[in-house]
């Protein structure tokens, strides 16, 4: 088959965007430009807006990747003498982990298998048993499975334990809702290139007023010190240092687009019936998801892999992108499987070309046994 298009992206970020939101990376912009830094007080003012968290956080961005933006939340909101408590129920998770021992944090991890998700009574037995933890730093979606940890529940008990949260919803923020009046919370932190369907470029961390303004001083970094970057911006309107200003204007696109669309409900929706059409289709066709149906999030799906002595991912991955659609390896250390993101702007008729897709891939390799 000869392709006429872009393949679709059925990854977690990068995704397929909009061609409106890529068409609004076509023009260049400086950035002392007043033009420029309306919308980047605009995407700030927004991203607050849609965690319910105008009144009590400040949205400040990042130039990177998520896992900047992650690693300048600890670095920056976790005091030098902090100890951080981190769930584990996955590869990301395993990240911030890594980035607490990097950063010289006191850590401390809760382990669990990666098809079991994070137990609000553990924490609150954690806490309580270790008064020196200061912050949970908690997955949302743990996107090396698609697992959904619940939020409202270990919120609460850390709330309740007197301690801090930072949550990594990385790969849930604008598709499952965080509402700041109902789940108490020291740092949210996600990027442009996931949910919200920008293209990669930026993360932004929404953060409790009060926690980033007593945490000047405590980076040992320049660059990924979010107090002076939140200072900085407050004080000039603009980035600190060069912004992604092609990525920025992009973001600022697909975020209209996501109002324009119905914001987190709508979102949701999307994700749940193309997550359905996913697991229903690939199901037909004698595949198994990993997860049960109640810890799954509509975001990623992981599929054990064929059951074929032929199989192999990169023939596999090869085969089903020759007809349009890129895939994603699995991240499990113990067992064989790949991955099918069900975020980006594909829709049913995407997801239902991918289900076909993947379908004519197995039939071949069943003939060719
Ligand atoms: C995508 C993602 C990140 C950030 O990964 P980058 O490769 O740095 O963009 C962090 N956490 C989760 C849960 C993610 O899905």
């Amino acid at each position: 088959m000869t392709m006429t298009r872009d393949p679709y992206l059925l990854t977690p970020g990068p995704l397929t965007t909009s061609l409106r939101t890529r068409q609004s990376m076509l023009r260049d912009w400086g950035s002392w430009d007043s033009d420029f830094n309306a919308i980047t007080g605009r995407i700030r003012e927004r991203l607050l807006q849609i965690a319910h968290a105008a009144g009590t956080h400040e949205c400040v961005p990042l130039q990177g990747s998520g896992t900047f933006a992650v690693e300048a939340a600890i670095g920056t909101l976790v005091p030098r003498t902090g100890h951080v408590l981190v769930p584990q129920n996955g590869a990301y998770c395993q990240r911030i982990a890594r980035i607490c021992r990097v950063l010289g944090r006191q850590l401390s991890t809760l382990d669990y298998a990666e098809d079991a998700p994070v137990a609000a009574g553990d924490i609150a037995r954690a806490l309580a048993a270790d008064p020196s933890i200061t912050h949970v730093a908690l997955v949302h979606c743990e996107t090396s499975t698609g697992i959904l940890n619940p939020l409202a529940e270990i919120a609460a008990a850390v709330a309740a334990a007197g301690r801090e949260l930072i949550v990594d919803a990385m790969s849930s923020f604008g598709a499952l809702d965080i509402d700041a009046r109902a789940i108490p919370f020291a740092a949210v932190v996600a990027a442009s290139g996931k949910c919200l369907e920008g293209p990669p470029g930026m993360g932004f961390v929404l953060a409790r007023r009060a926690a980033l303004e007593r945490s000047g001083g405590v980076s040992a970094s320049l660059a990924m010190d979010l107090h002076d970057q939140w200072l900085y911006m407050q004080k000039t309107t603009q980035w600190r240092f060069t912004p992604p200003t092609h990525v920025v204007a992009a973001f600022d696109s697909a975020i209209a687009q996501y109002l324009e669309e119905g914001g987190c409900p709508a979102r949701r929706a999307r994700y749940e019936r193309n997550c359905d059409i996913l697991i229903e289709g690939l199901t037909r066709q004698g595949l198994r998801s990993f997860l049960p149906a109640a810890i799954q999030a509509p975001i990623i799906v992981t599929f054990y892999a064929p059951d074929h002595p032929q199989y192999s991912f990169k023939s596999f991955y090869n085969a089903v992108k020759a007809e349009g659609y890129i895939l994603y390896p699995g991240k499990l250390t113990t067992v064989e499987t790949f991955r099918v993101g069900c975020m980006g702007q594909l829709g049913e008729r995407g997801m239902v070309g991918a289900v076909e897709a993947v379908g004519k891939v197995l039939a071949q390799l069943r003939a060719a046994a």
